[in-house]
């Protein structure tokens, strides 16, 4: 089953730099990246001088059914912390000196795979908020004229009903036996796996098979993040930003 759900990344304007609704399927969720000066207090006298990246993840009551209790509990802070490691792997930090990006993740809709889809969403705002800070000057171009900085797109997967699956739903995902959540770069390094036998176990053969469909799904989906991003990237930060 290599069929993942329609992947559609659209402005969805807020105060943010960087401001998209991403949907995969059913599950929809709101990026933004804000910029500020506000690096936290053990960064701020490090050198070289750096910048800072983290993330914020959050499902709205309504988000769900039965509805889901407002704050932030385990899983969004367990959640948080893997959308902040992904997005700190697309950019050296010290290329960014000064500079700290908050990104956060609403969760509008919840049907499967939040995680990933925030990922991928933020991943978009986090590109156009430093498109935006190109274009004013906040951020300075860098003197090669290309930041070394790449895309992350991410994927859920899994074994539900004894086959390799790829973009789980809430249904396939609440009766997998395994599930996996894979973040990739653009070079198609990994970044992150995190695969459970949460029912059985997985042979080597089988995460062999769940990659290889989280890999192809990728591609289609950072294509996708692509287009976006060469529609609404001004030509000089695309340049610098994706080297096009
Ligand atoms: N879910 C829910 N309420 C919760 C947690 C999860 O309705 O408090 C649903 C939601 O549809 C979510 C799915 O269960 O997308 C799978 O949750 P999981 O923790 O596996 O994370 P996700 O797949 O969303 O990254």
């Amino acid at each position: 089953m290599n069929e993942i759900r329609d992947v559609i990344i659209e402005n969805f304007d807020t105060g943010a730099a960087g401001s998209i609704l991403i949907s995969a399927g059913k599950t929809r969720v709101l990026c933004t990246a804000s910029l500020s000066t506000d690096l936290p207090g053990w960064l701020a006298s490090k050198e070289p001088p750096s910048g800072w990246i983290s993330s914020e993840y959050n499902m709205l009551p309504g988000s769900t059914s039965p509805r889901k209790r407002r704050g932030t509990d385990g899983r969004s802070t367990e959640i948080q912390r893997l959308i902040g490691r992904s997005l700190r792997a697309m950019v050296e930090l010290t290329s960014i000196p000064g500079l700290s990006i908050i990104c956060d993740c609403e969760v509008l809709q919840a049907d499967g795979g939040t995680r990933t889809a925030s990922i991928t969403g933020a991943s978009v705002s986090l590109m156009i908020a430093l498109g935006a800070a190109l274009d004013d000057g906040r951020l300075a171009a860098p003197p090669t004229d290309r930041l070394p900085v790449e895309l992350v797109t991410a994927i859920s997967a899994g074994v539900v009903d004894g086959k390799c699956v790829v973009d789980l739903d809430y249904e396939k995902d609440s009766r997998a036996d395994v599930d996996l959540n894979a973040v990739q770069n653009q070079k198609k390094e990994w970044i992150e796996l995190q695969g459970t036998g949460e029912r059985a176990g997985f042979s080597k053969a089988q995460l062999d098979e769940i990659l290889d469909l989280c890999d192809a799904a990728i591609d289609k989906i950072r294509n996708r993040q692509l287009e976006f991003l060469k529609k609404n990237l001004s030509a000089n930060a695309t340049r610098i930003l994706l080297g096009a």
